[in-house]
């Protein structure tokens, strides 16, 4: 089902008038975690301001480590929902686990599938009948066709409006977090009808980085960016401060778009 042999055309996710895979560049920014209430109305108003049309933060943390910070859990999720309401943008949040499939489609308008969930098939499954759009991240070890099998599942349990993410991959450098793998946008649009998305801030886990790799993002043709931003970056409650943008970086990387996006 995710092969274009099999559906030529573009698949187009059309979401309360924002349509991803359509032609238009969708920009989904906002922290890594939802803080607080105050934090993330603060930034969904910055986002909303710099033209981006979704807001993204985790409620639901998967962290390296058991005892860093987890995420502020459904309170979390209120939260943003609120923020998202408030600032007339559509959100994006992560599900880690098929139980909380159902409280987190109830308040998000997209579920993002972490990379280290790519391959957790339940959960998979559940979201295949969840009734939401849903953002599948790359798994960092991952190849296209795995990637796509795990599409497969989602597509299989009949959700038709999956997203591909890439977010980068582990590779020999450790100069970067991870190697955002470009040639994944053109391979993936080619083998499949899927938007695909593309990740600049886990890609590279460098601030000064985000910016470039987004415009190569956009120049290799994805159909969106979900980029991390944060107001207060040096004290955000995971270690994603390091490649989040600041709001003027944000704004500014958002106007440049517009410039670049038409002529390609
Ligand atoms: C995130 O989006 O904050 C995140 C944890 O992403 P990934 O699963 O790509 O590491
Ligand atoms: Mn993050």
């Amino acid at each position: 089902l995710a092969s274009r042999d099999f559906h030529p055309e573009n698949t187009v996710i059309s979401i309360k008038g924002v349509n991803i895979g359509g032609g238009e560049l969708v920009v989904m920014g906002g922290p890594c975690a939802v803080e607080s209430a105050a934090q993330i109305d603060e930034i969904a108003g910055l986002v909303k301001a710099a033209g981006a049309q979704v807001l993204r933060g985790g409620a639901f943390k998967p962290r390296t480590g058991p005892y860093s910070f987890q995420g502020t859990g459904v309170e979390g999720l209120i939260m943003m929902a609120e923020a998202g309401q408030k600032h007339d943008l559509l959100t994006i949040t992560e599900v880690m686990t098929p139980e909380y499939v159902d409280i987190c489609a109830e308040y998000a308008d997209i579920l993002q599938v972490g990379t280290r969930n790519m391959q957790n098939f339940d959960l998979l499954r559940k979201l295949g009948t969840c009734g939401k759009p849903v953002l599948l991240k790359r798994g960092f070890s991952s190849t296209y066709d795995e990637f796509l099998n795990a599409a497969e599942y989602i597509l299989a349990g009949g959700n038709p409006n999956v997203m591909l993410c890439e977010r980068g991959i582990r590779t020999f450098e450790t100069y970067t977090r991870n190697t955002l793998d470009l040639s994944a946008i053109p391979v993936l649009q080619q083998l499949s009808h899927l938007p695909v998305i593309s990740d600049p801030s886990h890609g590279t886990g460098r601030r000064e980085l985000v910016v470039p790799m987004t415009k190569a993002s956009v120049a290799a043709g994805a159909d969106g960016l979900i980029i991390e931003m944060h107001t207060d970056p040096d004290n955000s409650m995971t270690g994603d401060g390091v490649q989040s943008l600041f709001p003027d970086q944000f704004a500014d990387l958002l106007k440049d778009l517009e410039l670049l996006a038409p002529a390609i």
